[in-house]
């Protein structure tokens, strides 16, 4: 699958991570982990940690997939807001799902600390916006709800939003719990880490093609015919994970993002906030650490590379026009553009656990558009479970809920 194309900013920021070392000849570990992404390298974190033997096998260079590609604003609030969720899956499960995302921006942080791994983590305020004034009784309804849950988050209204952030808009909820990065230095700098501690094996340009399961694990084949023995699979695979699931439930969706020239620090918008909306398609906006504003929505209901990549001229224009109408103030000249695909699940939710009946596959499936949050929750989920620890939120997440 082309998971993205264009020039992702990331990838050109950094200095490429120059390692090419597919598999070649046979291979035995505990656990074997499918991707290298920011969900593969937090899972191999995790594992790590917890002194669990593993190898980690990417079919590209790594973290090329969705990882490179991704604008990696960290916010506790997922896809479907917690007022819809409790529709879904019940009030008490939505509420702890949204303090898991709450807890895992935290955890993140600690992680990156860790492993000495700078990424330009840095914390930030979010504002949600009522994109028309139909939309303020969600966000009323938002705001009651997640008061009620100890979540934070505090409601603006128009004036204040015009004071505070320089905004029209007739509301909107604010939280100072985000954050952002950049996920493809902190993949490659988690598995950089953990390489240069021999603690981890790592293989690029090795796809794993074919699976059985064995007498007490797993036995993978690669491409080129090599057969890794394990005990334990996980899958972290991305949006590319449905080969190895029973049944669809993925919905890909195309996207598109936006990069600007930098400015001078004091033209960005005040607390450098990301912002998001409640209009559908949406546009959400964050900043760099080298004063550059990002802006990316657009999203168009399927996954054709072809049309997706066809679309891209018309999405800059588009995007670009929202910026201006935003903050018309502020000079936005794109230096860079690029699209990709991302997925989406049913209730918000991402699928983390195994299979049922399929007990030694996880699946670290960090579907929607909060998926880094996510990959930090899968990667301490089934640390957890392979050390023989409890772990309350399995429940949430697992695919039977
Ligand atoms: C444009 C865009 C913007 C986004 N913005 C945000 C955001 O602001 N905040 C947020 O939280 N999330 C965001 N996301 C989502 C987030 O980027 C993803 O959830 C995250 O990067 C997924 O990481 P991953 O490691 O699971 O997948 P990937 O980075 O795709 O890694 C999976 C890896 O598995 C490898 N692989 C697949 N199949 C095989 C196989 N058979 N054998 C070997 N290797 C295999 C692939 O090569 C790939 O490198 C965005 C995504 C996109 C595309």
């Amino acid at each position: 699958m082309d998971l993205h194309s264009g020039l992702p900013f990331w990838i050109v920021k950094n200095e490429l991570f120059n390692y090419y070392n597919p598999l070649s000849k046979n291979h035995k570990t505990e656990v074997a982990v499918i991707g290298s992404g920011i969900t593969g390298a937090l899972v191999a974190h995790e594992l790590c940690k917890a002194g669990i033997k593993c190898s980690v096998f990417d079919k590209r260079t790594i973290a090329t997939g969705s990882t490179a590609a991704s604008s990696a604003q960290l916010q506790y609030e997922i896809d479907v807001p917690l007022c819809e969720m409790k529709k879904k899956v019940g009030e008490e499960t939505a509420a702890k799902a949204y303090h898991a995302s709450l807890q895992s921006i935290k955890d993140i942080e600690k992680v990156l600390k860790e492993a000495n791994a700078d990424a330009g983590f840095e914390n930030v305020s979010s504002l949600w916006l009522a994109s028309f004034k139909k939309d303020i009784k969600l966000l009323e309804r938002e705001f009651e709800i997640r008061q009620k849950h100890g979540l934070p988050v505090e409601f603006l209204d128009d004036k204040k939003l015009k004071t505070q952030h320089k905004l029209n808009y007739p509301a909107a909820l604010k939280n100072k719990e985000a954050a952002m990065m950049d996920t493809y230095s902190a993949a490659t700098k988690l598995l950089k880490f953990h390489l240069d501690k021999k603690e981890l094996e790592l293989y690029s340009h090795t796809e794993i093609l074919k699976w059985k399961e064995v007498k007490n694990g797993y036995e993978l084949e690669t491409h080129e015919g090599k057969k890794v023995q394990c005990k334990y699979v996980v899958i972290a695979a991305g949006f590319e994970a449905g080969q190895f699931l029973p049944r669809n439930l993925m919905k890909l969706i195309s996207t598109y993002v936006l990069v600007s020239y930098p400015v001078a620090e004091k033209e960005l918008w005040p607390e450098r906030s990301l912002i998001w909306e409640t209009n559908s398609p949406y546009v959400y906006m964050r900043t760099t650490s080298d004063n550059r504003m990002m802006i990316g929505g657009e999203d168009e209901d399927f996954r054709d590379p072809v049309r997706r990549d066809s679309l891209l001229r018309e999405k800059i224009q588009k995007l670009e026009k929202k910026f201006n109408k935003i903050y018309p103030e502020i000079p936005f000249t794109t230096d860079m553009a690029w699209c990709g695909t991302f997925s989406s699940t049913e209730d918000g939710l991402p699928y983390i656990g195994t299979w049922p009946g399929k007990d030694r596959m996880f699946f670290a499936l960090g579907y929607g558009g909060n998926g880094i949050t996510f990959s930090m929750i899968a990667a301490q989920i089934i640390a957890n479970k392979l050390s023989g620890k409890k772990d309350e939120r399995a429940e949430i997440f697992k695919f039977d809920r």
